[in-house]
């Protein structure tokens, strides 16, 4: 892999430690102003090593910025009605103030019904109804977090997106949806790209800006990009691979995210972050230092 250092990667690691320090401080007011800290919950249904990777990383990242975590574990085998029943308590809950579901969930369970058994006020990782809405309406609400963490990546790197042609390779209901309508509302001209698509090389050849989404280690080869143009490589597959042939494309782009160490970062602090900011909308208390309040 090429060197780390080149000044064409927009690595996400430090920009996502200093949201997390920031969500962590909050956190700290939060509980200062309340007598207890913020608290997300997560719920896992069956063992997945994957997802039980992800779930106690998020869990260690919640603990590390004062924010309390609970998980809920479910058995592999469980129904949508188990499932839901769980969800819907934990929305239920006064202590709970972020909730999030780690998918995929299993071929049984009704992944769309468990969402929308999240209380909105908690979706803190932006996978309801509500919450596409509002971001589909430019309306304040959560955003989902692995998009909202790419926007987050592509201001910090000062990438313009007014008038820019965004392609988005990948329609998911938690990556590739969102992510399009959160470029659209930064007035980015977009087009979404999926499975079905005709003539994808000839599409991406046109984007200002791609977003790889589509789950495939090295799917995007560097001959379908734009010279001088800016890829997100939001895919994340076995052996820390990325969606985009990333050496035939280091050298055709003005901006890359690496894998991992690109997206991935951003994705908890986004999450983390919106739980802070959950916990005081929920208090009906104003956090003078939250930006997006
Ligand atoms: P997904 O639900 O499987 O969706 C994949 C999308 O890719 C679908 O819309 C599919 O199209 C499209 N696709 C599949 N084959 C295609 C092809 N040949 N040409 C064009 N489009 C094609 O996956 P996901 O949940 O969005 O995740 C995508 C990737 O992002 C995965 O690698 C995942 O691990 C990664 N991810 C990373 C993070 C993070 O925090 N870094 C978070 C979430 C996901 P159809 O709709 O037509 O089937």
């Amino acid at each position: 892999m090429t060197e780390i250092s080149d000044t064409r990667l927009m690595v996400g690691t430090g920009l996502a430690e200093r949201i997390r320090s920031v969500a962590g401080e909050r956190a700290a007011r939060y509980h200062a102003l309340t007598g207890r800290p913020p608290c997300l919950a997560a719920v896992l249904v069956g063992d997945d090593p994957a997802s039980v990777t992800y779930v106690k990383m998020k869990q260690r990242r919640s603990q590390a910025a004062g924010i309390d975590s609970q998980l809920v574990r479910l058995a592999a085998s469980a129904t949508t009605e188990q499932v839901t029943a769980a969800v819907g308590e934990l929305s239920a809950d006064d202590r709970v103030d972020g909730i999030l579901v780690q998918h995929p969930l299993p071929d049984q369970v009704d992944e769309r019904a468990v969402f929308e058994a999240i209380e909105p006020a908690k979706d803190v990782d932006g996978v309801t109804m509500h919450s596409l809405a509002a971001m589909a309406l430019g309306e304040p609400g959560f955003h989902c977090a692995t998009p909202g963490g790419i926007l987050r990546l592509l201001d910090h790197y000062g990438v313009e997106l007014p008038g820019c042609h965004a392609v988005i390779v990948g329609r998911s209901p938690i990556l590739g949806k969102p992510m399009g309508l959160l470029l659209l509302g930064r007035d980015a001209t977009v087009t979404f790209c999926h499975s079905k698509t005709v003539n994808l090389a000839d599409i991406v050849r046109t984007a200002d800006v791609v977003v790889a989404a589509v789950g495939r280690p090295g799917f995007l080869r560097g001959d379908w990009l734009k010279p001088g143009g800016v890829v997100i490589d939001a895919g994340y597959n076995p052996g820390n691979a990325g969606d985009v042939a990333f050496d035939e494309a280091l050298p055709k782009t003005r901006l890359i995210t690496p894998v991992p160490g690109g997206v991935g970062p951003m994705t908890i602090s986004v999450l983390l972050e919106q739980t802070v900011r959950a916990a005081f909308a929920r208090a009906g208390l104003q956090d003078q230092t939250c930006s997006a309040c």
